[in-house]
């Protein structure tokens, strides 16, 4: 019996560093430097740095990134914000704890992405902001969207969530919108051994309110100039990520690699490939395939002990937390069509040829094996 491949592979990437997380770890706990703290201030510096940012905010979540940013941008109660409806539900999250509304629009079928001619079509009056998502690390097409951000003088609010180190035009995402935000979710290309998150930013003035904000409201201890959160990164998320970031162009650069040699041992199988678009290098975050007859893939992966995922089952305009948007199913076709058809494959530095090959074996065995087209 071979061995199982797993979807991710979390123990292998920390066996491979735990001795300098130990120590990075054991260092915080000594110096109890546990809110914020010289680990923290080392990572914003560090991050700022490789998304060739001016300011790194670190907060406790993706999650809070968003809200911070939305803050920061401004939204707030009735106000509109356009994003997409295939992602994380926590891109919308933010959008609804500033008490302002999702506005969705259809994504674009070859990178899944929010594309600027739709959104441009859906502002109003009340458009507040714009939220795409850079999803599966695949860079949203960012010049359009900029161009139109100005034209209206919106402000652009990047989820790169998944995305740490994907390249549009050969620069690093994280600095063409007003604010990025990151998370550091144990998943995520850069993870923290715990819950992690940052906002990015080239606006000092932005930056302070959000070190602000992610303190209880305050700059002075006790003294609060607005209603704040407790949005803190943990020092020992600080030291572990410090770590990690040394690690994340290498990571990123087997995550293309693997990328690429999914593309050619499935080149010949009916499955849609996601390919990069021309400005884009994306972060290999995920690797997803389409098929119409997906459900059927992954049953037959799974029972061969290939490990796979849905990113993601059901559109945002489709839960129930939103039906009080008013959407229903057939708004976005595009969407709900990618929502039925996708399956993410294991993908991460530590995945070996071998098993990669195998993956690509027991994909092919599907298609031969049931005649299927
Ligand atoms: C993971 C993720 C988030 C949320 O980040 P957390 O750190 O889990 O709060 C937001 N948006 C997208 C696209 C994500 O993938």
């Amino acid at each position: 019996m071979t061995q199982p491949i797993p979807y991710f592979d979390l123990p292998a990437q920390l066996r491979s560093l735990r001795k300098d997380i130990d120590a990075a770890i054991a260092r915080t706990i000594d110096n109890c430097s546990f809110c914020l703290g010289p680990d923290v201030v080392r990572f914003e510096k560090d991050f700022a740095q490789y998304c060739g940012a001016g300011n790194c905010v670190g907060l406790n979540s993706g999650t809070s990134a968003l809200h911070v940013a939305m803050l920061l941008a401004g939204v707030g109660p009735g106000d509109e914000v356009i994003t997409t409806p295939y992602t994380f539900v926590a891109t919308s999250w933010a959008i609804s704890y500033v008490g302002a509304r999702p506005v969705y629009v259809d994504v674009d079928d070859a990178t899944f992405n929010l594309d600027a001619a739709r959104v441009e079509r859906a502002i109003t009056p009340r458009t507040k902001a714009i939220l795409p998502v850079h999803l599966y690390g695949h860079p949203f097409d960012l010049d359009p969207f900029l161009e139109i951000c100005r034209k209206h003088t919106l402000p652009l609010v990047e989820d790169a969530a998944q995305a740490h180190g994907a390249n549009y035009k050969g620069r690093k995402v994280g600095t063409f919108g007003r604010i990025s935000c990151f998370s550091f979710y144990p998943g995520k290309n850069l993870g923290a051994c715990g819950e992690g998150g940052a906002l990015v930013t080239n606006d000092a003035g932005l930056a302070a309110r959000a070190r602000a904000l992610r303190e209880h409201g305050s700059t002075q201890r006790y003294y609060h100039d607005e209603v704040g959160f407790n949005y803190r990164m943990e020092g020992i998320q600080g030291a572990v990520l410090g770590v990690k970031l040394k690690h994340l162009e290498n990571w990123t650069q087997k995550r293309r690699t693997i990328a690429h040699t999914y593309h050619d041992l499935l080149a010949d199988t009916p499955l849609q490939l996601s390919r990069e678009a021309g400005y884009a290098e994306s972060a290999w975050h995920l690797y997803v395939v389409r098929h119409a007859q997906r459900d059927e893939l992954k049953k037959h992966l799974e029972a061969n002990g290939v490990g796979c995922a849905l990113h993601y089952p059901l559109p945002l305009h489709l839960q129930k937390c939103y039906a009080g948007l008013g959407y229903k199913a057939g708004d976005f076709p595009v969407a709900e069509k990618a929502a039925r058809e996708c399956l993410s494959l294991p993908i991460y530095p530590e995945l070996t040829d071998k098993q990669v090959q195998r993956v690509a074996d027991v994909i092919k065995e599907f298609f031969v094996a049931g005649k299927r087209r």
